[in-house]
């Protein structure tokens, strides 16, 4: 948060300009009838008609009232055709924007959404929102700064200098140094401001990321009675906020001052100087109104080109963070040349050798380490181990979350980095310990596991997994919308839905993360009902906490410190007394064996 610029600030800058440029060329059609129309229409508005009426006033002057009318005419002409070229030019760019901003939030919402899973827990998902929304509205006013403001100076400038070059040389000569200096001053003192304008945008981004985080979690904070502890963070927040925000505005009087001080002393310089030439007939009267036109032009152009390149900065600051985020590349990519699985009915799982460490570990500590273990189609393993054994971990691992650092994973033989990691994970269907659900209906929650599927596959789902039992009972039904996250539904009813939703994925393997705490009587029958369902054919890896999940595996796989430790039935494994295992299972407790508390007591 430092305000400076490094490489890559450098980097998501000439980004913005590339996504940028690229969206307005989406339309290419409109884009090109609004550059074939709207330059036209501001040069015969700032140019060809400021032209006539300077030769119609010096035809009064000269009481040549045949080339007055003459010059009205043009002056009316010269009207009717900048209306028409600026309202065609008007109807193109709105068409093109409206495409380029669909362009572009389609574009970031793709990109955040092909981030690696650990993206997602990495940043405050608030903020990632409104980066999306704010990028959309950054470029609304890039294109009008671009089209219009950039377009409109730069005309004003290059044709008034021109003009003035064609009448007088050393009158264009000192209107250049004048444009030069106000400019310069205008240049140099917005960029001395970009810092604290850079620092705004950071923090107000923070700002709304410690907000929506506190609002998103509105519920735990109030059952930790943590709202002042939430205030204090956000005060925290706001304080560098405010200090961006001060100094944003403080510096802008200095700017301003300096800025019109020396339009007025240009003002004045070239209004002696058009006397002077007049005063010696170098120059018509028609000039002298044109440069005085045109002079209080450049003054307002100073005035304007200031505010583009405000407007400028606070367009790249917005956009910077958006862009910044989606230029985070993801890790775990398709190969070029990936394949698909081919579906078949038995499938097994083979971890060889496979070492996995994170990346924020400490050397030498793997998460994972040298685990080989070859699953049988229709086979379903429990894993057990203390906590941070590396269960979720090696889930995570099979699903492509992140890729192994050694070894290998292969499903019927083919490694999963050759896969589409799309076609790998429908090859999966996945519970976790913690189901979150969407805030939609509980119909599109389940729907969820096979896109498209019709009413009567969602309800026989439901009726599967025994959603049913309490459905029935919400007055909408299927239809009920779950709260964000699945808030309205008891831990033990989300889990339903969520092996609803698996049961309809259909899916060959099933990697389920058991539930460490025991819940109501009813909903834990239900459950263990549906998971058995849930499993019947298929080859399952089970995070098992359950007494009775674990003793109905075909093998038990005991991890410790992401290595096996022990494998085998539940028999087999209870011999070894001084294994883990028997150490686990003698601590069991209503149904569950406790991997938290065991390693305290032991
Ligand atoms: P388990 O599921 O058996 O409790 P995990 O697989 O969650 O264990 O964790 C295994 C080890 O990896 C632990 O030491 C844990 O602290 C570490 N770990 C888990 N997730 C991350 C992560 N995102 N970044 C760094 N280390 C992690
Ligand atoms: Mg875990």
């Amino acid at each position: 948060m430092s305000g400076t610029f490094t490489a890559r600030d450098k980097q998501a800058a000439r980004e913005i300009h590339k996504l940028f440029g690229r969206a307005n060329l989406v339309d290419w059609v409109g884009a090109l009838i609004w550059i074939l129309t709207r330059p036209t229409a501001l040069f015969i508005y700032h140019v060809l008609i400021p032209f006539s009426i300077a030769f119609g006033l010096q035809s009064i002057i000269t009481r040549d009232f045949a080339k007055v009318n003459h010059y009205a005419y043009q002056v009316l002409f010269l009207a009717l055709g900048y209306c028409v070229l600026w309202a065609i030019g008007g109807l193109a760019i709105c068409r093109n924007g409206i495409i380029a901003s669909e362009y572009i939030q389609k574009k970031i919402f793709a990109n955040y959404l092909a981030k690696d899973y650990e993206f997602y827990s990495d940043n405050y998902i608030g903020a990632l929102g409104s980066q999306a929304t704010r990028l959309r509205d950054s470029f609304n006013d890039y294109c009008v700064l671009v089209m219009n403001g950039v377009t409109k100076q730069s005309i004003i400038v290059i044709a008034s200098i021109t003009i003035i070059g064609s009448q007088s040389v050393s009158l264009a000569v000192v209107t250049t140094l004048c444009m030069v200096l106000v400019l310069s001053f205008t240049i140099a003192s917005t960029r001395w401001r970009i810092k604290y304008r850079r620092l705004l945008s950071e923090t107000s981004s923070e700002t709304a990321g410690v907000i929506g985080d506190a609002l998103g979690h509105g519920a735990t904070v109030k059952s930790f009675a943590a709202e002042e502890f939430e205030k204090k963070r956000l005060d925290i927040s706001l304080k560098k906020w405010t200090h961006a925000q001060y100094w944003s505005w403080m510096t802008s009087i200095p700017a301003d001052l300096g800025r019109m001080f020396l339009a007025a002393v240009a003002t004045f310089a070239l209004l002696i100087l058009t006397a002077r030439l007049f005063e010696q007939n170098k120059i018509s009267i028609a000039i002298v109104v044109l440069v005085q036109l045109y002079v209080i032009k450049l003054v307002m152009a100073t005035q304007d080109i200031a505010d583009l390149i405000k407007t400028y900065e606070s367009v790249m600051s917005t956009a910077h963070q958006s862009v910044k985020t989606m230029m985070i590349e993801p890790k775990v990519l398709d190969r070029p040349d990936a394949k698909k699985l081919p579906r078949t009915a038995e499938t097994g799982i083979q971890f060889e050798n496979m070492t996995f460490q994170y990346e924020d570990a400490p050397k030498k500590t793997y998460a994972v380490k040298n685990f080989s273990l070859a699953i049988k189609p229709g086979e379903k393993i429990g894993l057990v181990g203390y906590s941070g054994s590396g269960k979720t971990t090696l889930t995570k691992l099979l699903l492509r979350f992140m890729d192994i650092t050694d070894g290998s994973i292969k499903v019927n033989g083919v490694d999963i980095r050759d896969l589409f990691q799309a076609d790998l994970r429908k090859h999966i269907a996945y519970v976790p310990q913690e189901p979150l659900l969407f805030h939609r209906s509980i119909a599109e929650n389940i729907a969820y596991g096979k896109p498209g599927a019709n009413r009567r596959s969602i309800y026989a789902a439901g009726k599967m997994a025994y959603v049913d039992e309490f459905v029935q009972e919400l007055s909408k039904g299927y239809d009920t919308l779950v709260g964000e996250r699945g808030v309205k539904l008891s831990g033990g009813q989300r889990q339903r839905v969520a092996i609803a939703r698996a049961l309809l994925k259909d899916a060959p393997i099933l990697v389920l993360d058991e539930a460490t705490s025991s819940l109501d009587s009813q909903s834990e029958k239900y459950i263990q009902k549906a998971l058995w369902k849930l499993m019947d054919g298929r080859t399952a890896l089970v995070i098992a906490h359950r007494l009775s999940t674990i003793q109905r595996m075909d093998r038990i796989v005991v991890m410790d410190k992401g290595k096996i430790v022990e494998v085998g039935t539940h028999e087999e494994l209870l011999k070894n007394t001084k294994g883990i295992y028997a150490k686990l299972w003698a601590h069991q407790s209503g149904g569950y064996i406790n991997t938290e508390d065991t390693k305290k007591a032991l």
